[in-house]
């Protein structure tokens, strides 16, 4: 019996040998990326990048379209719920600090764009590249706004000027804390195609914004940085499904054993 049980132990050492080698040679993926993946899941399409290259369908209709019920000029304006109470609370914010800002331009349907494309067609006889083809303008996503001061609100047309004002230098400390980036920032004009635009806010939430804006990167530059780290984590055996889901979890509940005994709940302070 003695050396039976021996030659178990014998064997079970082996079968965790065995596995301790196969766990080493098959290191599990490692989530390595700065921002969380339960992030970039995209679900909710925060994340959507659209440009000349990645068009939005003509049938494209955000979800959650509301009003805006703040200052502007040519309204009546929406956004996505979400985008337009964080920017409620960026233009209180932006009040506090003194500056007073106004909605130019949100949410545009494809078919607005559209119109607004072939106006510009008819009338300068070309495309010069002012006006985004329909599909292509990141203000079909419901979540980009062209936010000016008073100034800039009153005049016909938007120019890189107005990234001299205070306002937009506030925008542009300040947009990330409500979830916005800069989506045209002056010195990613050769990446993003599109002139310095200090004006045009993209929601992307909090977390994303913080980061995109800390490293100052254009949609261009992070989108496919973050789909590169999924595929980096899938290519080393990863599955990046599964690790959102485990992050989405809901935390376990924890059950209370009920007390043992007698007078455990009763607490007496000794006199
Ligand atoms: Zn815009």
């Amino acid at each position: 019996m003695g050396k039976s049980r021996r030659w178990t132990g014998a064997a079970a050492l082996a079968l965790l040998l065995a596995a301790a080698a196969a766990a080493l040679a098959a290191p599990a993926a490692e989530w390595t990326y700065p921002l969380s993946a339960a992030l970039l899941e995209n679900r909710n399409g925060n994340l959507t990048l659209v440009n000349r290259e990645e068009a939005l369908d003509a049938d494209f209709t955000p979800k959650n379209l509301v009003p805006l019920q703040l200052p502007s000029v040519s309204g009546p304006h929406e956004l996505r719920r979400e985008a337009a109470a964080e920017l409620a609370a960026l233009f209180d914010a932006a009040a506090k600090d003194g500056f007073e800002l106004f909605v130019k331009s949100s949410y545009r349907s494809y078919q607005t764009q559209n119109t607004m494309y072939q106006n510009r067609l008819e009338r300068y006889g070309r495309d010069d590249g002012v006006v985004a083809r329909p599909g292509t303008s990141d203000h079909q996503t419901g979540l980009g706004v062209d936010v000016l001061n008073r100034e800039w609100s009153l005049k016909d047309g938007m120019t890189p000027a107005f990234g001299d004002t205070a306002e937009a230098r506030w925008m542009e400390a300040n947009c990330a804390r409500f979830g916005f980036i800069i989506r045209y920032l002056s010195e990613k004009q050769q990446v993003t195609g599109i002139i310095y635009e200090p004006w045009h806010l993209r929601y992307v939430g909090r977390d994303v914004a913080a980061y995109v804006m800390e490293n100052r990167l254009s949609m261009e530059e992070f989108v496919p940085e973050y789909r590169a780290a999924i595929a980096a984590y899938e290519a080393a055996g990863g599955d990046f499904a599964e690790l959102v889901r485990t992050l989405n979890a809901p935390p376990p509940v924890v059950e209370i054993a009920p007390e043992d005994g007698e007078g455990d709940t009763e607490v007496s302070i000794g006199s």
